[in-house]
């Protein structure tokens, strides 16, 4: 089973656990995995967020904080897409440093443009997904700007 545990602040609980289980549900990432995601202002890092493996079944998406609906949505499912990289063994370190697909990331954004194009290939799906679960009314609530 997969669990998936959100902290922080400035953000959508409902959002955060609805955008991340339609992803881990689409994909089929449902064994055991312990995925946490984590809320808190980037703007130092000039980031909207990070993805990192903790161990082979442990993995920590950090968000930034007061990011509006549509952001937030393809933030998540951008770091969401690095999780896949991850878990397939794309993403690795490998003598201390970030390498994709065996290539060291100081020579290859592969691993960003990958997760770019997901992101905007699945936001629609995920878009389409929320609205026909969640209520309007809740849908309308959800509301984050910065
Ligand atoms: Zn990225």
């Amino acid at each position: 089973m997969t669990t998936i545990t959100h902290s922080g602040y400035g953000y959508s609980k409902t959002l955060c656990e609805h955008v991340s289980s339609w992803y881990l549900n689409e994909f089929h990432l449902n064994d055991e995995l312990n995925l946490y995601i984590s809320h808190r202002s980037l703007k130092s890092e000039g980031a909207t967020g990070f993805c990192y493996s903790i161990s082979d079944d442990e993995y920590e998406i950090e968000l930034d904080v007061y990011l509006n609906k549509t952001l937030y949505i393809k933030s998540l499912i951008h770091e969401l897409c690095h999780l896949t990289q991850w878990i397939s063994g794309d993403l690795s370190i490998q003598q201390g440093k970030l390498h994709y697909r065996n290539e060291p990331v100081e020579f290859t954004e592969l691993h960003e443009s990958d997760a770019y194009v997901k992101e905007n290939e699945l936001f629609p799906k995920c878009a389409s997904y929320l609205s026909g679960t969640l209520s309007s009314r809740l849908w309308q609530k959800i509301n984050y700007t910065c």
